[in-house]
């Protein structure tokens, strides 16, 4: 019913609460609330969620692993949603699917913002981190970082795109033409890189925890050349390496692994602390670096790539009240694919 009017406030009888899983003290887990719905400020649409894909960062964010959590918060960042109501300056059909990702504001003015570097931006505000996110039924997000989806995803499939699948996307971006990629850690992030990669004509290496042989599978299914245990040396010296897990003594061997001039890209937000390794391991020309958040430019470019390929994304579905349970199953390496929470 609330589905046919177009921008301005919810129409009245619309749900008058949102069901949210709230994080209310770091380390706890999250708790079922009921609030008052929220209404779409100026540039912001309220979406009704879908679907909303359980990242990695979830996990650091509830652990207090990540600076300045202000609580409570409504963490997730993957978020498809349909258009219900539209703030001012707005003009969206309701019903309009689109795509929330972590970047979910940047000033705009600083010279990272002016120089294509938003996603470095000091004041940029993230989505489920500093603004409520897709654990919930509904949220409200400023529609210049919202994104259209392709229609062959449906709602479940499309939600790990928007960070498993966007930072994953810049990670490999950072490696250059490299045709011998090291990929370590065989999660949400990785799935789809090596869907990308193995279009791109690169061949996939892929390191997973030892003796997680179900992830060597799945990596072996997805067109990797080579799966083994990240102890183990790669068959053959790698032009680049990504490290997904947050493990830093994947670093030193990441680095290993690569050969002269190679690249190493550390994809995550967080990394326990990287042991001292002998600079002979560095030296030769190879490049260490991070990738951080993503630009609404890499959004852009991956979400049209992604049916082309075509990505497909592989999903285990969760009620939005099953969170904390989706949450200790990626904690234990137990998702194939992503998880994705549905309200
Ligand atoms: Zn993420
Ligand atoms: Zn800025």
């Amino acid at each position: 019913m609330e589905k046919h009017f177009f921008c301005g406030q919810p129409a009245p009888g619309y749900d008058a609460y949102v069901k949210a899983m709230v994080l209310n003290r770091l380390g706890e887990a999250l708790r079922l609330e009921h609030r008052d719905n929220p209404q779409p400020g100026a540039g912001q649409v309220l979406l009704r969620i879908k679907a909303c894909a359980v990242c990695r960062t979830d996990l650091h964010l509830v652990d207090g692993e990540l600076p300045d959590i202000h609580t409570p918060i409504v963490p997730g960042h993957e978020v498809i949603g349909e258009v219900v109501a539209c703030g001012d300056g707005v003009d969206m059909s309701s019903g309009t699917r689109l795509g929330v990702p972590w970047l979910g504001g940047s000033c705009g003015t600083c010279t990272y913002c002016k120089n294509g570097q938003e996603n470095l931006c000091d004041d940029a505000k993230f989505t489920g981190y500093h603004l409520d996110g897709g654990y919930a039924d509904h949220m409200v997000a400023d529609h210049r970082y919202c994104f259209p989806i392709a229609d062959r995803y449906s709602d479940t499939e499309a939600a790990p795109l928007m960070c498993a699948g966007l930072i994953g996307y810049r990670s490999l971006v950072m490696t250059g033409d490299a045709k011998s990629l090291g990929i370590y850690g065989f999660g949400a992030a990785a799935h789809i890189v090596a869907q990308v990669a193995r279009y791109q004509g690169r061949h996939v290496y892929a390191f997973t925890r030892p003796g997680d042989t179900r992830s060597q599978t799945f990596a072996r299914e997805l067109g990797a050349v080579w799966a083994g245990d990240t102890h183990e040396g790669a068959p053959q010296k790698l032009d680049a390496a990504i490290i997904f897990a947050p493990a830093g003594e994947l670093v030193p061997q990441a680095l290993r692994a690569v050969r002269k001039g190679g690249i190493v890209v550390c994809g995550g937000i967080h990394m326990s602390d990287i042991p001292q390794f002998p600079y002979e391991i560095l030296w030769g020309e190879k490049q260490l670096r991070s990738v951080a958040n993503l630009t609404r430019r890499d959004a852009e470019e991956f979400l049209a790539l992604a049916p082309e390929v075509p990505i497909k994304t592989r999903v285990q579905t969760f009620a939005v009240e099953q969170a904390n349970q989706a949450l200790g199953l990626l904690r234990t390496g137990q998702i194939d694919g992503a998880a994705v929470l549905v309200p």
